[in-house]
């Protein structure tokens, strides 16, 4: 069994920091307090544990408070992602059942899908709370959270993440990065990702303070790590471009009690790890997805200089092998198994298997070196067989960003006649660049079949809400520029 959350840490710890916002600050006594009161007034819904509702709004203290009144509460969240169309709600309201969505004003007009009764947190603020009786310890296969899968490739499934899967989850890190006195963790990422969301499970078992900020701005995350008021934060690859970006500028010291920069959610060129040294900024890589709760493997403190691009070895309760292969640095899908791999997926997609004879099966594709340490190459999906040779768009996207004209850097499969397929490129630069100039730097760092064979300059790269850039929808970009 695995206590509910949030009563045994306010037991436990309840003056020690818990959250801030806005100027606003919480102990763990007062977020449970709070907590206590949302969970009072969704219980006066009519929703009792194990009921399932739908959340959808930005990243505030409200929501956090709402989350955290759910957990008390024995309710089960499915996590909307704010930046979906309303058709997309519908699909997932509809997919996962759930019995009412409560959503933050600003979202009106996407909720207003009569799918399920709605109603908005300020309304839900005005309810008369009902006394609630909580559970001291949960199953550990009772579900907290339902997230839908970004969709990068395939209609959305709904992941059941339980208590287990979480709680192992957190377990895990924190046996790799080690808990200090006063940790605080910055957090700017979406409460709806399980990159946002495995932020406060971790906190929250750990007695540890959030500092949650609405979303990403690289100047005020410079200004909490230079000021030593966080020791930790999570960024995607491009959030750490912006990030370094600042620092860089300004010449600004890294305080020392700034540990670790999560940097996951996909692959993050070594440049930046580079650059992240020069600043001497710690960043550790990681690997993981909303299938296994959070990380899965993830680069030590020690081993991150001497592993540059490395996603580390499976964390404490994670085994990982790669499919067929018995050598090291030979390539194949990525297999996962241990307690923080989801249980199965939900709705439409509850038949999908999601283990075969124990594995899940990530879709991605690495390698072990020879030291076990986890090279995560690319989404199997995105890979790129170009006349019988496999390229990886990560591998080229690397490159171009160290281009001094580019900033960020996309690649995918574009039709050819002679090849199958071959590399187009898209890019975002700095200022004007030739194509010629892209082209010949790509000639001298890589094969000549690796070398993109169109080069697009565009404004942004279209990214899903975590930041995370979508292969799929440049390939669709270049059916449409034909
Ligand atoms: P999500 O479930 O939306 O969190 O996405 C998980 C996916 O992100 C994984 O299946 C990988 O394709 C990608 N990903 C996460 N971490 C890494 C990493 N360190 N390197 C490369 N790809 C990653
Ligand atoms: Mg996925
Ligand atoms: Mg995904």
């Amino acid at each position: 069994m695995i206590p509910n959350w949030l009563l045994k840490r306010a037991a436990l710890t309840p003056n020690a920091p818990a959250l801030s916002f806005q100027g606003r600050t919480w102990s763990y006594l007062h977020l449970k307090e709070e907590a206590m009161e949302r969970a009072g007034k969704l219980r006066s819904l009519g929703l009792d544990p194990g009921s399932r509702i739908a959340l959808l709004g930005g990243t505030s203290a409200e929501m956090v408070l709402l989350i955290h009144g759910c957990l008390l509460a024995g309710i089960e969240m499915v996590m909307l992602n704010s930046r979906l169309t309303s058709e997309e709600i519908e699909y997932q309201l509809k997919d996962s059942q759930s019995e009412w969505l409560v959503y933050e004003e600003a979202f009106r007009e996407k909720a207003s899908q009569h799918v399920c009764q709605c109603i908005v947190y300020e309304e839900l603020l005005q309810l008369e709370r009902v006394p609630v009786q909580l559970e001291q310890m949960w199953e550990e296969d009772r579900t907290l959270t339902i997230m839908y899968t970004s969709g990068t490739t395939g209609f959305p499934k709904g992941v059941r993440q339980t208590a287990e899967n979480h709680t192992s989850s957190a377990l895990s890190a924190v046996l790799n990065s080690g808990l200090h006195d006063g940790d605080a963790w910055l957090h700017m990422m979406p409460l709806f990702h399980i990159s946002g969301f495995s932020i406060l499970a971790r906190a929250v078992l750990y007695g540890s303070e959030i500092r949650l900020f609405e979303k990403f701005d690289a100047a005020v995350a410079a200004e909490e790590i230079t000021a030593g008021r966080v020791s930790g934060m999570s960024v995607v690859a491009v959030t750490l471009e912006r990030l370094l970006t600042v620092i860089e500028k300004d010449k600004l010291p890294v305080h020392p009690k700034f540990r670790t920069l999560l940097a996951g959610g996909g692959p993050v060129p070594v440049s930046y790890l580079k650059r992240a040294e020069q600043c001497g900024l710690p960043v550790l890589q990681t690997y993981g997805m909303t299938e296994t709760s959070s990380q899965t493997a993830t680069l030590s403190a020690e081993d991150a200089l001497r592993k540059p691009g490395s996603a580390g070895k499976p964390l404490f309760f994670t085994d990982i092998q790669i499919d067929g292969v018995k050598e090291p640095f030979e390539k194949g899908e990525i297999l996962i198994r241990g307690p923080h791999v989801t249980k199965g997926y939900i709705g439409k997609h509850t038949s999908t298997q999601t283990l075969q004879n124990g594995w899940l099966h990530s879709g991605d594709i690495g390698y072990f070196d020879d030291e076990g340490f986890l090279f995560v190459s690319d989404r199997r999906s995105d890979l790129i067989i170009s006349g019988g040779e496999n390229i990886y768009p990560a591998e080229i996207e690397a490159v171009l960003v160290e281009h001094p004209q580019v900033v960020e850097a996309g690649v995918c499969a574009m039709e050819s006649d002679e090849w199958g397929a071959v590399p187009a490129a898209f890019v975002v630069t700095r200022s004007a660049v030739e194509e010629e100039s892209l082209r010949e730097f790509c000639q001298t760092r890589l094969a000549s079949y690796k070398v993109p064979k169109a080069f697009h300059v565009v404004d942004e790269l279209p990214r899903n809400a975590s930041n995370k850039l979508l292969r799929k929808t440049l390939r669709e970009s270049l059916t449409l520029r034909k």
